[in-house]
């Protein structure tokens, strides 16, 4: 058996003003005091936070959020229920019910599109399957929550309702709700369970 090599780190000497700890605690004092100013002079304009949860962060481009459904020019829903996206899906959490459109130029359209966000891995390869760019996942939501297990069940006319975040050109996007029904479009009754959203 070979012997254990133990190597000894010496521990720093402190000085006299280290050990008294006055002297880091009035630097940081400083500094606080200095972002106190600039932030009194600027307004809170350069403040790097945010009035959290009245606004929200925007996420860096490419950051993967919650889920959207893209709208075609006329407001309906672009997805062609293909089960593309819920093939490739390695959670399985992607739950569509395809119906004959009453268009015959669209074969398809989702009658239902279901995402568990709970058991969702937020990997985007859903995104990626989609040969028609139908779903995305660039609205930068990034907080999700329910008080019930069901509540995490995103429904279709959820997804169709939330916006892209590169609309929001401050440095904060609003609180998120359905939105606005595209033009066209009228929300069914609410599911029995919808998901809280916040006002
Ligand atoms: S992000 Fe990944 S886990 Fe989530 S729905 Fe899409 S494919 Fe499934
Ligand atoms: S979102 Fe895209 S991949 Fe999924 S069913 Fe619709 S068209 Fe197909």
């Amino acid at each position: 058996m070979s012997e254990l090599k133990i190597k000894k780190v010496p521990r720093p000497k402190l000085s006299f003003w280290e050990n008294t700890y006055l002297l880091p605690i009035f630097q940081g004092m400083a500094i606080t005091f200095k972002h106190f100013i600039a932030n009194l002079l600027t307004g809170g304009s350069k403040m790097p936070t945010v009035e959290y949860p009245e606004q929200q962060k925007v996420m860096p481009e490419g950051y993967r959020g919650k889920h959207r459904l893209t709208l075609r020019d006329d407001g309906q829903v672009k997805c062609v229920a293909c089960q593309m996206c819920a093939t490739a899906c390695p959670a399985e959490c992607i739950h569509i019910e395809a119906a004959e459109h009453p268009d015959p130029t669209i074969e398809k359209y989702p009658a239902k599109f279901d995402i568990d966000l709970l058991r969702c891995v937020y990997c985007g390869y859903c995104v990626e399957a989609c040969p028609c760019d139908a779903i995305r996942m660039d609205t930068g939501i990034y907080t999700i929550f329910a008080q019930k297990r069901e509540d995490f069940i995103i429904r279709k006319e959820q997804l169709m309702g939330l916006s892209p975040q590169a609309e929001f050109a401050d440095n904060a996007r609003p609180k998120q709700g359905l939105g606005p029904a595209p033009d066209g479009y009228q929300y069914p009754a609410p599911h029995p369970q919808p998901i809280p959203q916040p006002e």
